[in-house]
């Protein structure tokens, strides 16, 4: 009897002091992880990302417009028509072509703002000029100030306005054959697909959307 009422109690002893040292296990336990989350930094040093520094001088500059400087604006020309396409520039020419056999025969001043477009021209009838054997173009009529267009019974949406026409000669050459050269150096691919015009005495080209016609 003492026998197994020793042996009972050292098993229910042995037993509190197992539950005992788990209980103690498990309150550290706890502790540790509430001490952890409490000491825990707000950034882990591992696996973070380091912002990347933009250093703005090193950017390339993408203009989002085309810069005016002010210096060079020249004179401002507030009334450019709808429906032109600006193409700033300073300056326009080319080999065979300066900006005066260009100008509004009313003596506008021809904007800025479209000379970009002459320029465009210019290098289009430069293509034509050498494919006609380097023979010499006379510009009958190039840029039209909006009241010489009108002046002229010009259409209120002509590409003259835009500095985008000119209406030219070819020495040697009747209107039909330039207005052919023309068309078949549009045909190859070797000038802008733009408006073509046939008149008895010139032939109008433009540099705008691909259009034709025969006035002749
Ligand atoms: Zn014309």
């Amino acid at each position: 009897m003492n026998i197994k009422k020793t042996a009972f109690i050292s098993i229910i002893a042995f037993l509190i002091v197992i539950a005992v040292y788990f209980i103690w296990r498990y309150v550290r336990y706890r502790t540790t992880i509430i001490v952890q989350e409490e000491e825990r930094p707000e950034t882990s040093t591992i696996g973070t990302i380091t912002p990347v520094i933009i250093d703005s001088t090193n950017m390339p500059i993408i203009p989002t417009t085309i810069p005016l400087p002010t210096n060079t604006l020249g004179p401002i020309y507030s009334n450019i028509p709808s429906h032109c396409m600006e193409n700033y520039a300073t300056v326009a020419g080319t080999a065979n072509f300066s900006e005066s056999e260009f100008a509004s025969r009313d003596g506008s001043t021809t904007p800025n703002q479209l000379k970009g477009n002459l320029q465009l021209l210019m290098q289009q009838l430069e293509v034509i000029r050498a494919a006609a054997g380097n023979k010499p173009v006379t510009v009958s009529s190039g840029y039209r100030s909006v009241a010489h267009n009108a002046a002229e019974g010009g259409a209120a949406k002509s590409k003259h306005v835009c500095c985008q026409a000119a209406d030219i000669k070819i020495a040697g050459m009747s209107a039909n054959k330039v207005y052919d050269l023309i068309a078949q150096l549009i045909e190859s691919g070797q000038i802008i697909n733009g408006g073509l015009g046939k008149y008895n005495t010139f032939t109008h080209y433009d540099i705008s959307t691909s259009r034709r016609w025969d006035y002749s």
